[in-house]
């Protein structure tokens, strides 16, 4: 069974698709964290962001793997090295966007997403899920939140890990990527016409699980 949930950054996606993965059983597959580590490898190999030759044959090099903890909770892999923390850096966040647009990356990340999500029964999280990577997905969500509010829930995760950020710093990365990942030629984040949409404004996350997992009940 595969569980796709989209939305843009904020919406509470990544917590909710965890939640949802451990309550299952099912594999949590975060590819949005597939895109940062491209971006950190793009990153070490100092290469020039507007050389997109390059920065494809990176992303077709690229080895990356991803596993769940106990606790449903993700480690990603580049090259067999854990990056699960240094790609949460804003260094990172700036410029993930930008890569994610080049359509020969989404084709080798989507290669790798439909590989890993056909081996187990997974929930995965992203902006182009129920759209592109798994269009047939048994269950489709899109979660959504009014912007000034997923600003202040990124500032807070932020804050959380410990980065000196400014709201203001948050509100214009977070408009930035709307603007790119939803304008973007190839894959652009948008609801899938069958995606549920949940707009999580004022929802808690337990009351998002919840309906999310009553959804996924009632109609299997
Ligand atoms: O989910 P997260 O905010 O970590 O994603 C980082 C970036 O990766 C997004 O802003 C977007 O540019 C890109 N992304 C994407 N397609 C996905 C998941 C993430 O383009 N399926």
């Amino acid at each position: 069974m595969i569980i796709a949930i989209d939305g843009p950054a904020g919406a509470g996606k990544s917590t909710v698709a965890r939640l949802i993965a451990q309550k299952l059983g099912f594999l949590y597959i975060d590819t949005g964290a597939m895109y940062r580590a491209l971006t950190l490898k793009a990153l070490e190999k100092k290469l020039d962001i507007k050389n997109t030759a390059s920065l494809i044959e990176m992303a077709r090099d690229a080895k990356i793997d991803l596993t769940n903890n106990q606790d449903g909770s993700l480690k990603i892999f580049l090259g067999g090295r854990d990056v699960t923390s240094l790609i949460r850096q804003p260094r990172i966040t700036n410029l993930v966007s930008d890569i994610a647009k080049i359509k020969e990356v989404r084709q080798v990340m989507l290669g790798l997403q439909r590989k890993l999500g056909k081996q187990r029964d997974s929930v995965l999280d992203g902006r182009d899920i129920g759209t592109v990577v798994f269009p047939d997905a048994d269950k489709k969500f899109y979660l959504d939140a009014q912007f000034p509010e997923r600003v202040k829930r990124r500032y807070k995760e932020l804050q959380e890990l410990g980065q000196k950020v400014t709201l203001k710093e948050v509100d214009v990365d977070l408009h930035n990527r709307d603007t790119i990942d939803s304008g973007r030629e190839f894959a652009p984040l948008k609801k899938a016409d069958d995606a549920i949409y949940i707009d999580t404004s004022r929802m808690s996350i337990d009351e998002v699980v919840e309906k999310i997992s009553k959804e996924i009940k009632v109609k299997s």
